[in-house]
């Protein structure tokens, strides 16, 4: 069967771009060649190479046939660009043995035409232009390689090195302010040549200018540096009378002392502050590396590979990267204190981290897992809905999108919620990360809270029926007195509204409890929702002489939505703006078609809700206080969270945007048909 295989632009253009660069490189290898040959011909034609017969034991022939200067030319370049070519396209090692034939022939037939047949061979220009261009490819080869490694090396440690490494001292010398009674500080970099420069200084408490002795103290503070530096540990120095003391801390990063950090406290040196100081000394150490590679000027890539000054910076480089290294790990081991169960694994599933927790879900100590990959890890949390880990991880690396899953172990009574998902970096996939979170509160509150809406469903609203009937019936039993028949309709009333309140409360959590399929969705035009609320709602402003108008917008596309529940949801929006205007204000309600979903805004000049509360208006039973505003009757702090509730089931969503004072707009939006 034929295949063809299909290449994207971007690879074309990769492929192209490596093929340029292999060409070149042989170009510059033929060159080298050509180069080494030329020298051979040259230093043969000028007799700048010694005769022959000098260093060839026996008697020396009279007379020696020399070979045609083209001929010569013509073999002494072939040669040196074949040794130049095989060694740039095999590499040295594994050209040694083609190399040493080469040199054995030209050295036989070299000795064997000039000792029997008084005949020039060539053997000296020969092996002259072999051996330069063997050399002058291999400098080739390892400048190249080192070119890609600077280039590599740099790229990677600038972008970190990048990250504000002086600010990051100075915030390391802050820090030191708040935990020890610092008069002064300061931050020095050991140069090449061992001197030292200061590169940070920090000035806690005023130091007394008029203090004679501050210049010999500081005088005296560089000298403990310079001591610290040399012996690689901690130095104190205090003045008693004066109750300070000068220290002076090594700054070590990967066994080379990068400078010396310096400080001043305005009391004794406690020794129990040694390990504090050394601890920040190698952050600082590490900050000091970042800050020299950044300052260092940036020498050319090409000759690093010559230059002592670039070798330095090579090494300054590796060191930024160990500094980044050291502070990812740390990052790392934020995860060992996290009450969730975290584990990373490589893509060949070893297993790079599990942290504590992760281990008691599993119910393994750290030398068992020690002995796991992925998969076994994985097998410990088998159950009815998991039971083929390798499925959900493959489906993971073919999709790269979350497995999640909940996991019920009955025997234990433990729910747990399991997420494996892909870590990338730059969009590459570089690991597994398995993220298991323990349910089993939440899902006993969820429980209490279900059971808590049957009782209120069952329990509360019967007999509240009950109430309410028998209170409606005697209020207009006559043989009542009037002030009893008085307290009996308080009665009715208030039961009425507490099963309003149970009525909207129980909506709404129904509608939370259901997913997002189970409403019943047909197509639904918005602008006639808006027209019929606002038609039955009139009256209700008319009472307030307040302007209730609609904006329509033309050719309004249906949405799929439940027609009972949008259009509570709009009444609940135009009944708020109308309840919380004052008297001669106008409420606009208005429809638009956005790009790909139909909004609803409905717009009052009322008393608008203050920014603290924009937020929590849309949660159940939040009802904003207002100054000089009775207590409203009809209020449950429930008509938003509907709203919301009901919009977001839609896949719709709710938007508010408010000044006090000034009035409200509030919106929302469902996808279009
Ligand atoms: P309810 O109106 O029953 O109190 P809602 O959930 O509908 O409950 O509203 C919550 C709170 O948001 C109300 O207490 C009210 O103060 C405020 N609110 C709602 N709509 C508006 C509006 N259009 N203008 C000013 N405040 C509003």
């Amino acid at each position: 069967m034929a295949c063809v295989a299909y290449q994207t632009p971007s690879g074309f253009l990769l492929t192209t771009l490596i093929r340029i660069k292999t060409l070149t490189s042989y170009l510059s290898a033929s060159a080298l060649g050509l180069v080494a040959g030329l020298t051979g011909y040259a230093a043969w034609q000028t007799s700048v190479l010694p005769d022959l017969g000098t260093f060839i034991p026996g008697e020396t022939p009279a007379e020696i046939a020399h070979p045609d200067a083209t001929l010569a030319a013509i073999v002494v370049i072939t040669y040196a660009l074949a040794l130049a070519l095989t060694n740039h396209h095999f590499g040295f090692h594994r050209s040694c043995p083609w190399i040493l034939v080469s040199v054995v022939v030209v050295w036989g037939a070299g000795l064997v035409g000039f000792e029997f047949f008084s005949l020039d061979l060539l053997m000296l220009p020969l092996l002259l232009s072999g051996g330069c261009a063997l050399l002058l490819a291999q400098i080739y080869r390892l400048w190249s390689l080192d070119r890609q490694l600077t280039r590599t090396l740099f790229n990677s440690s600038v972008s970190s090195a990048e990250t504000e490494a002086n600010s990051r001292l100075m915030s390391g010398l802050k820090l030191l302010n708040t935990v020890l009674p610092l008069s002064e500080a300061g931050v020095f970099r050991l140069d090449d040549s061992n001197t030292l420069e200061a590169v940070a200084r920090f000035k806690g408490a005023p130091p007394n200018p008029q203090d004679p002795r501050r210049n010999s103290v500081w005088r005296k503070g560089i000298q403990l540096c310079q001591r610290a530096a040399k012996t690689g540990e901690l130095v104190s120095e205090t003045v008693q009378e004066q109750k300070s003391a000068t220290v002076a801390v090594p700054l070590l990063h990967e066994g080379e002392t990068a400078g010396v950090l310096l400080i001043r406290l305005a009391s004794d040196f406690s020794t129990d502050d040694t390990a504090l100081l050394e601890a920040v000394g190698s952050q600082f150490a590490r900050n000091l590396e970042r800050e020299s590679f950044s300052k260092s000027p940036a020498r050319s890539e090409t000759l690093s590979f010559f230059s002592y000054g670039g070798g330095r910076r090579k090494l300054d480089a590796l060191n930024v990267l160990k500094a980044v290294n050291v502070e990812q790990r740390c990052e790392a081991s934020t995860l060992l204190h996290i009450d969730d169960g975290v584990a990373i694994a490589y893509l060949d599933g070893t297993l790079a981290l599990v942290n504590p927790a992760l281990l008691s879900f599993a119910g393994l100590t750290s030398e068992q897992v020690a002995k796991l990959d992925l998969f076994e890890l994985l097998h410990k949390f088998r159950t009815d809905i998991f039971d083929e880990p390798e499925i959900a991880v493959r489906r993971v690396l073919q999709t790269a999108q979350d497995y999640e899953g909940e996991l019920n172990f009955e025997a234990k009574g433990q729910i747990l919620n399991l997420r494996i998902s892909l870590l990338r970096e730059a969009d590459q996939p570089i690991g597994i990360a398995i993220h298991l979170k323990d349910l089993t509160a939440t899902k006993e509150y969820e429980k209490l809270k279900s059971d808590m809406i049957s009782l209120m469903s069952h329990e509360l609203r019967t007999p509240l029926t009950s109430i309410n009937g028998f209170a409606e019936l005697l209020t207009v039993d006559d043989s009542i007195p009037a002030q009893a028949r008085e307290f009996v309709s308080i009665i009715a009333n208030e039961s009425q509204r507490m099963s309003r309140m149970i009525n909207t409360f129980l909506s709404v959590t129904q509608l939370q409890r259901k997913d997002k399929q189970e409403v019943l969705k047909i197509p639904l035009r918005l602008d006639e929702v808006v027209r019929d609320t606002i038609a039955s709602l009139q009256p209700v402003a008319k009472k307030k002489r307040i302007r209730l108008i609609e904006h329509p917008a033309h050719r309004i596309p249906p949405v799929a939505a439940d027609k009972s529940l949008i259009t509570q949801a709009v009444k609940n929006l135009v009944n708020n703006a109308i309840k919380y205007s004052p008297e001669r204000t106008t409420v606009t309600v208005s429809t638009a078609l956005e790009a790909e979903a139909v909004r609803v805004c409905v717009e009052d000049r009322g008393f608008g809700i203050p920014a603290e509360a924009k937020e929590r208006v849309w949660d159940k039973f939040y009802r904003v206080v207002r100054e000089g505003q009775e207590k409203d009757e009809e209020s449950t702090g429930l008509g938003l969270s509907f709203v919301r509730e009901v919009v977001e089931q839609h896949g719709g969503h709710v938007e508010l945007d408010s000044e006090e004072g000034r009035g409200s707009k509030f919106s929302f939006t469902l996808p279009r048909l």
